[in-house]
């Protein structure tokens, strides 16, 4: 009866250890999972459903329709690199879709889920590009390109973020203390369960006099990073690392 959390795993045709790690994480740990949430970036990147086969996805998708089949609950909220997602693709994976910061309960205690883009606050070139391609007539107008227009734009994209390629982590900004504390105070809550950084970790914020922590999760570049709550203690897996904390009650 566990609940897992992932995000970052960046999928791609072009990094074949990533899906490899991702094929066992689904048959050995997700398999036994009553829920899943995938907190964005599954994909590297993701120009529309209808070019899911050209981006190699069949693989991972007919895996998690296998679990879904199977009465596993899958949630999907998207990234900064597969906003594009659509219904299609949910009714292929049986995914239920997730806005990016939503309130979920976990056990009873209330948690902020979200990518974590929108705390990068001080990332401005970001936050510009997160509004256009958030924008419903930009995604209409871009989703209407052909294929091969919309596959030269993704590559252009992440030539702009990944100028260097050996060491992606470095190249995204963190969250900024300020972009932390407002969602807090925002969505009034005391957890909060993000990707993006690629910097995991269980950090612990005081904000107006209330104890609060925020987990962030790992990508899967080269090895399973994931989350799991059992049993009122949530446990962050890096690799063979394993950070526990208990749920706040
Ligand atoms: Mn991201």
């Amino acid at each position: 009866m566990s609940t897992l959390f992932i995000s970052d795993l960046h999928l791609t045709p072009e990094r074949p250890a990533s899906t490899e790690y991702f094929v066992e994480f689904m048959r050995l740990k997700a398999s036994s999972a009553n829920t899943i949430y995938v907190l964005g970036d599954l994909f590297e990147y993701w120009i529309g459903d209808d070019a899911s086969s050209i981006l190699g996805a069949d693989p991972v998708i007919s895996e998690f329709k296998r679990l879904a089949d199977a009465g596993t609950q899958l949630f999907f909220m998207p990234g900064n690199r597969d906003f594009l997602v659509g219904d299609a693709l949910c009714d292929q994976a049986g995914f239920q879709y997730l806005a990016d910061q939503t309130l979920v309960t976990l056990n009873t205690e209330p948690a902020l889920l979200l990518h974590g883009d929108s705390l990068c606050t001080d990332d401005i070139e970001h936050q510009q590009f997160r509004a256009m391609v958030n924008n419903a007539n930009w995604q209409t107008q871009f989703l209407e390109l052909p294929i091969e227009t919309r596959i030269e734009y993704a590559h252009q994209a992440r030539t702009m973020s990944n100028s260097n390629d050996k060491n992606y982590s470095d190249e995204i900004m963190d969250v900024t203390e300020s972009g932390v504390a407002d969602a807090f105070q925002d969505h009034a809550v005391k957890l909060m369960i993000h990707g993006h950084t690629h910097r995991p970790n269980i950090h612990k914020h005081r904000i107006s006099g209330t104890d609060t922590i925020r987990i962030v999760l790992g990508d899967w570049y080269e090895q399973a990073s994931y989350l799991e709550l059992d049993d009122g203690t949530l446990k962050l897996h890096i690799g063979e690392q394993v950070k526990t904390i208990e749920l706040l009650d």
